[in-house]
């Protein structure tokens, strides 16, 4: 299976080097050349455990390596889970909650990252060579990456997160990982000076390239392909608790990565019947759903933090199926983007984007009240950004199909939220330890070269 670039102007790639380049050159997203057609083998899947449905399903994406690294690379990237399922799924009311939390961080994050560290380690270790990973985080994405190459030989990581802005809690689980390849740098500034820096660095070709910097965020399609597999695996589950022949997702979104896996595993043929996008009051993906226009707003901080995101990262490879894999009309509705700072797509004759979607926004008085509600009526306590999810699907319920609202992050990294819903926190006990846990992290000024002059001091 070869990669190519959603602009077109990429000659086409092999998985490792799709791995390992992130970002097309060209500005574009990487896609497989075309998408595997799995039908008939939905029957045989279905009796798999989840590590060898992964096994299965990441095979046909990947030529590249040898059968049994890769079955040892999933295997190993799954074993820090602390629930032998590795995403269960469990009843709640109406609906089918697919909890994604069981992973070191607990937040769902770990499920592609804990994969793509493997990943680059088994590819440095072949190839030679040192990655240095610059990320900038608010918060969920920083702890689960750097929880991903903790150790690793040939890798460093450094994290920006903006000092005293990330909660207590966020912030211990990235400071309390001491092994040596690990740098946090608490930057003097928002997260959007981070992410700023970040993207200043990587538009330095010759400095990026000098130090061999690499990214660890969800335009990496590793990461979107470790996420199609619980979409098979959940949906199965779903189908035999049920009988019924499709299911339907709710997704808590904000890069679009999570959701896009989904999009894929329906192209794939799996009986995906609906996607249902959730949103926050950052809503520009559920009002391009609704609207067809994708236009920018600006960022409000909310409950549910991974999900305040403005431009997400990962739309492009839904534009790019959308304008029927045609790179140029994909280009013209990009630059159009770039300068304006919306665009549009037309609506189909039922009026809107796509038949597979339908979206919605949970704002958070709406969040506050379906995790009390969940909570006094079955006992099960929501995090914030699945609250999202499971306040979206009510709106669209449907009795006839199963509904699986993904649950993103175990409740006790949020329990602020969850005392101001119900009154009550909620712990885990790696969360607990971490109290008296020893920490590391530099203070760096809000300034370019401090963190580039950093970085090189460091590598
Ligand atoms: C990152 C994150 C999301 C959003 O996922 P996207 O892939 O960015 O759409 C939702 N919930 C939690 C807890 C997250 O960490």
């Amino acid at each position: 299976m070869k990669y190519i670039s959603t602009r077109g102007q990429m000659e086409p790639i092999e998985f490792q080097d799709a791995v390992m380049t992130g970002l097309a050159p060209d500005g574009g997203l990487l896609l497989p050349e075309s998408l595997p057609k799995i039908e008939n083998r939905l029957a045989e899947w279905s009796e798999l455990s989840y590590q060898e449905l992964a096994f299965e399903i990441i095979s046909l994406f990947v030529t590249d390596i040898p059968p049994a690294d890769l079955a040892e690379l999933i295997t190993d990237s799954y074993a820090t889970f602390d629930d032998e399922e590795i995403a269960p799924l469990v009843e709640v009311g109406e609906f089918h909650i697919l909890e994604l939390f069981h992973g070191p961080t607990l937040a769902f994050k770990d499920v592609a990252l804990q994969f793509l560290g493997n990943l680059f380690e088994y590819i440095l270790e072949r190839r030679g060579g040192k990655l240095n990973i610059l990320g900038a985080t608010s918060g969920d994405t920083g702890s689960a990456a750097i929880c991903g190459v903790r150790g690793k030989p040939n890798i460093n990581i450094f994290i920006m997160h903006p000092a005293g802005r990330t909660s207590p809690l966020q912030e211990k689980q990235m400071t309390s990982v001491l092994d040596d390849n690990v740098f946090n740098l608490a930057l003097d500034g928002t997260f959007d000076d981070c992410q700023n820096i970040m993207k200043t660095i990587f538009s330095d070709v010759r400095f990026k390239t000098e130090c061999s910097l690499g990214t660890v965020n969800s335009v990496n399609w590793a990461r979107v392909l470790a996420q199609t597999v619980y979409y098979f695996y959940a949906a199965f589950r779903a189908m035999e608790k049920t009988g019924a022949d499709s299911v339907r997702f709710s997704v808590p979104t904000g890069n679009f990565g999570d959701i896009l896996a989904g999009y894929i595993a329906q192209k794939m043929g799996l009986p995906i019947c609906k996607l249902i996008l959730a949103t926050n009051e950052n809503d520009i993906l559920s009002r391009f759903f609704n609207s067809g226009t994708y236009g920018m707003a600006d960022v409000v901080p909310t409950l549910s933090p991974s999900m305040d995101i403005q431009v997400a990262s990962n739309f492009e490879r839904y534009l790019y199926f959308k304008m029927g894999q045609n790179p140029e009309k994909l280009v013209s509705l990009m630059a159009g983007f770039q300068e304006k700072g919306s665009l549009f797509v037309e609506l189909n004759e039922n009026g809107v984007v796509d038949d597979l979607f339908v979206a919605g926004r949970g704002d958070t008085a709406a969040t506050l009240a379906t995790i009390k509600k969940y909570h006094d009526l079955y006992g099960y306590v929501l995090d914030p950004h699945t609250a999202v999810g499971v306040t979206v699907a009510e709106k669209f319920q449907s009795l006839d199909v199963p509904t699986v609202c993904l649950a993103t992050a175990h409740p006790a990294k949020f329990t602020q939220a969850i005392i101001d819903a119900t009154g009550e926190g909620v712990r885990h006990p790696a969360l607990d330890a971490l109290a008296d846990a020893e920490t590391r992290c530099d203070s760096i000024a809000n300034d370019i070269v401090a963190v580039k002059d950093y970085l090189i001091g460091h590598i």
